[in-house]
């Protein structure tokens, strides 16, 4: 006989269990239990779901490393005793939490699937019910009773991507996350079609380890026409400043002019790790491909080559996190970790 499987869901706030407040009538997060409740179909699944949640459950723009290092500590204490954990969160910063995850969590070997929705689940037409049911049915999936997911992911409007390749692309829309550069892993439609050439680690039977140190002395710079000296001096000269994610334009550009160049030199030489991004939705940093980024892969900036941003940012404060040393940081940072990167 076959066991049901077991899943963990994790509340830790976001518009999916949010009310409106009667006096100022903006929503806000409330408690969990009555939101189950709202949900009486999750009876008729075939697994068994028990629930955690955040004390005080938040919207996701109040995210931060300590609250990543608190739902990666639920995940490892409950680890052993679960087949599979499904994450409530906000989709504000959903895609930073799901990058976050995957990096803190190596050697995962059981699904981790962060959802939630644009509406509240108390509200007629809401999506909450769908992400839900659906990231749960997922998150049980099980083939020879190994599961199939094995990695950290995010589901939303009929789509499992992984988790640290998407990216929030709409407030409104049902559909609010799109993963530009890896395909979906997982499309529901009647049946569940699982795309499994492409998930990223099967069998992997070293023990979970989770990395609870991140480093947020970083920055996210966004290169505009009109950027200038003093701006970009200032900010490099944040006291403590250890990483820069730049924001480059199209394949990893950016202006030519000596002063920018000797700003970024400098930085580098002084132990800085500036990561190169795109600020395109999709596509690849490719330094050398124009004369506008030859002179950065000259000096030493690291090439994110096709990741998010969020993943971006997130990798380099679980790396800088590790104390990895300044020789070998850039090879580690440019080596994909956990799928998020060609
Ligand atoms: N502001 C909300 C949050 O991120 C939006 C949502 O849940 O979709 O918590």
């Amino acid at each position: 006989m076959q066991v049901k499987p077991n899943i963990l869901l994790i509340y830790t706030g976001g518009t999916i269990g949010m009310m409106k407040d009667f006096e100022t009538g903006a929503l806000k997060a409330f408690n969990f239990s009555k939101l189950l409740n709202k949900i009486p179909e999750l009876k008729q699944l075939d697994c068994t779901i028990e629930t955690i949640s955040f004390e005080k459950p938040i919207d996701s723009s109040n995210m931060n490393p300590e609250k990543w290092v608190q739902i990666a500590t639920i995940i490892e204490e409950n680890y052993s005793l679960f087949d599979g954990f499904v994450v409530l969160h906000g989709s504000d910063t959903m895609s930073y939490s799901a990058s976050a995850l995957s990096f803190m969590l190596e050697n995962l070997n059981k699904p981790v699937i962060f959802t939630g929705s644009q509406l509240p689940i108390g509200d007629l037409r809401t999506d909450a019910k769908e992400n839900l049911i659906t990231a749960i049915q997922i998150a049980s999936l099980k083939i020879k009773n190994k599961p199939v997911i094995t990695e950290v992911c995010l589901y939303f409007e009929y789509k499992l991507y992984r988790g640290n390749r998407t990216t929030k692309i709409n407030a409104e829309h049902f559909k609010a996350f799109s993963s530009p550069n890896f395909p979906e892993l997982v499309e529901s439609g009647v049946h569940l079609k699982v795309n499994s050439d492409i998930l990223f680690s099967k069998n992997n039977l070293k023990k979970l380890k989770v990395h609870k140190n991140l480093e947020d002395n970083v920055v996210i710079v966004k290169m505009f026409p009109g950027i200038n000296n003093t701006v970009l001096s200032a900010i490099i000269a944040i006291p403590n400043l250890k990483g820069v994610v730049l924001e480059t334009y199209g394949s990893g550009n950016a202006p030519t002019e000596d002063w920018l160049i000797q700003i970024l030199k400098k930085a580098i030489k002084n132990g800085l790790h500036i990561i190169n991004v795109t600020q395109c939705s999709g596509g690849s940093v490719t330094m050398g491909q124009y004369e506008t980024s030859t002179q950065l892969k000259k000096i030493g900036v690291i090439s994110g080559k096709d990741i998010t941003t969020e993943a971006a940012i997130t990798k380099l404060m679980y790396l800088l996190g590790q104390n990895v040393s300044s020789s070998v940081f850039k090879t580690i940072f440019e080596t994909s970790l956990r799928g998020e990167m060609q």
